[in-house]
Formats: structure tokens, sequence, C-alpha cells
């Protein structure tokens, strides 16, 4: 039987919004096309919300509704897949064989700085949240942001109302200021969704040991993604042999209940050969089993660890994150 997958970073609906693609009807351009994702045995898949920094303001929140618009109306028309946003929900969804999508949001530039905004995008099955993308927003500095100084008093204000509302926050693309402020903030498991290990690719994107090993100290996951840029051999290209060695850096860092996988796709420029999209899992998880990582770990890196944090999350969830039904018909 395939292994089950959790794969905690795709853009799926966000470059169907981007490239004005329909992820059915366009599947064979997407790298996690439900074809791909049932062939690699995934069965709950982070799709992000992810608007470009040329959008901002209040054409940012919309072009970010109209992403979790497009995911529910793909999924809806979709065989075998269904949006999640509770525990019963996501059992459900497992028990009957169906794929499970949880959306992602990836940077807050959406939120304008906003709680209120991050409330209602909760709401909406938003259960992960990066504070930033690459640069800086209302929220906080990114990885590649100029002068960085961390958090934002708003940035820091939606470190505790994520909390408050279920949201899992994810360190991927965070300046390190801003990385060791939500650190700092945080009373829940935060983890990185997607990136490379510094230790053997040295780029700001990925984390250092030390921030490896601090999201395993909050009892998060640690993400490794599959972008030649962060694991390959060189940044401009990489095999699977390469990530290969990223996971097994981050085992040995964070520990087996701390890693998981984040590829990415659809999200990235260039892939990794033999690892070119999400039908690709199983291959992933034979080059580990032959470098000796036992079924045990290989179960917990592809699925358990993040599930522990995704149902952690959803526990907290207030009125455990029940999608908006229609209104009771009363005036
Ligand atoms: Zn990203």
């Amino acid at each position: 039987m395939t292994r089950a997958v959790f794969d905690a970073h795709a853009d799926l609906f966000s470059k169907s919004v981007e490239d004005g693609l329909d992820w059915i009807d366009d599947a064979p351009r997407f790298d996690a096309s439900s074809d791909n994702l049932l062939r690699g045995g995934v069965r709950v898949q982070v799709a992000s919300v992810y608007v470009p920094m040329r959008k901002d303001g209040e054409e940012a929140t919309a072009e970010a509704l109209r992403i979790v618009g497009v995911a529910a109306d793909a999924v809806r028309r979709a065989r075998g897949f269904r949006r999640v946003n509770t525990i019963g929900q996501l059992d459900a969804a497992l028990a009957s064989g169906d794929i499970a999508v949880v959306l992602g949001m990836e940077g807050a530039g959406p939120l304008l700085g906003d709680p209120d905004r991050l409330r209602l995008f909760a709401r909406l099955g938003v259960r992960f949240l990066g504070l930033t993308h690459n640069h800086a927003n209302a929220c906080g500095d990114g990885c590649f942001a100029k002068d960085p100084v961390g958090l934002t008093p708003r940035g820091r204000a939606m470190v505790h109302v994520a909390e408050e509302e279920g949201v899992v926050l994810d360190a991927a693309h965070l300046n390190p200021r801003s990385f060791d402020d939500v650190l700092e903030l945080s009373t829940r498991p935060v983890v990185c969704t997607h990136a490379g290990c510094r230790a053997l690719l040295d780029v700001p994107r990925n984390l250092t040991d030390d921030q490896i090993a601090r999201i395993a100290a909050s009892g998060g996951v640690f993400g490794v993604d599959g972008f030649p840029g962060h694991v390959g051999k060189d940044r401009a290209r990489g095999d699977l042999d390469d990530l290969v060695a990223h996971v097994l850096h981050a085992l040995e860092i964070a520990g087996e209940d701390h890693v998981g996988l984040g590829a990415d796709f659809d999200g990235i420029p260039t892939k990794l050969s033999g690892f070119e999209d999400a039908s690709r899992y199983p291959a992933l998880f034979s080059a580990l089993s032959a470098r000796g990582v036992g079924e045990t770990t290989l179960d917990k890196l592809a699925f358990g660890n993040w599930m522990r944090v995704l149902r952690g999350a959803l526990e907290r969830a207030p009125g455990n994150g029940s999608f908006p039904t229609r209104d009771c018909g009363q005036p």
C-alpha cells in the first residue's frame, strides 16, 4: 500500500488564480494535480493562499478571497477531495478515503494587519499562517527585507490572535529577527512548512540548525521542501539524493517527531530530478529507507507529525472551526 502523505505546502490554487488555469481542466499543468496527489499517496494537502506583493491593500484581501473561492470550487468539482476545517471533517475525509484539503496563508499581506481578517480566513479554512513572505508587510520583515526589525506591533498581536483561533504559525520566509519574535511570543507549536537546511545550503530561506532545533522544542514540525534553490547541490539543480540529505540532516537535528514534508509543488520554478511532482513521494520514501530510515520514522515524517500539529490547532479553533453555514432564515 502507498504510504500516507501529509504535504504541508503546495501552491496549486494560488497558481490557478495567478496563471488563469483550472486545476481540473488544465490538470497536466499542475505538479500537484489530483492524479499526482493520488498516485503519491497524499491524504492531506495544505494548499497555500499566496498573493504576490505587487497586489496590496484591499486588492490583496480580495485576491486571497478569490483563491479561497477557487479552492472551494475546484475541490467541490473534483472527485475524492474534501475541504476540511474541523477534526470531525478531517477524520471523516480520511475514513472515506477522500483527500483532505486545508488552506495555509503564505504571507499575511492580505490581512492588512487586521486581526478580524485572520478570524475570517480561519473560518474559511486557513489553518496555517506565515506572517511574512520574502519582504516586509504590516506584520513584519521577511527573509529578504532590507534593514529588518522583526515583527511590528501588529505582527506581535497577530501571533496571539492566531493562537486563539487555532491557526498554526509558519516560520518559513521569516527574517531571523521575526523568527525570534514568533518563537518568543508563541505558546503553541511553531512550524516551518517549507524550507531546506542552512547547514547544507547557505541561502536566506533555509533554516539554521539552531532554528530547526527551536521549532522542534516548540513541539512543531520542520517541513523540508523540494526546491533545488533550497535543497539542490548548487541551487541551480539537484536530485532526489540531495533531498534525502536534507531530510536526514533535519532528522538528526530535530528528531523523528519534528520533521515533515512541504514540497512546494506548483510554487517552484525548477524541480529536483527524481522528485518532479506529487506522484514522487514513494520514490523519496524508498530512497530514505535505503539509507536506513525505519518504517516508524517514515510514517511520522510522511504523515503523523503534521497530523499531530493540525489536530492540536483544530482542537483550539473556536466553534471547532466549522465553515460558515447558511443563516437560519430569520430576519
Ligand atoms: Zn514559499
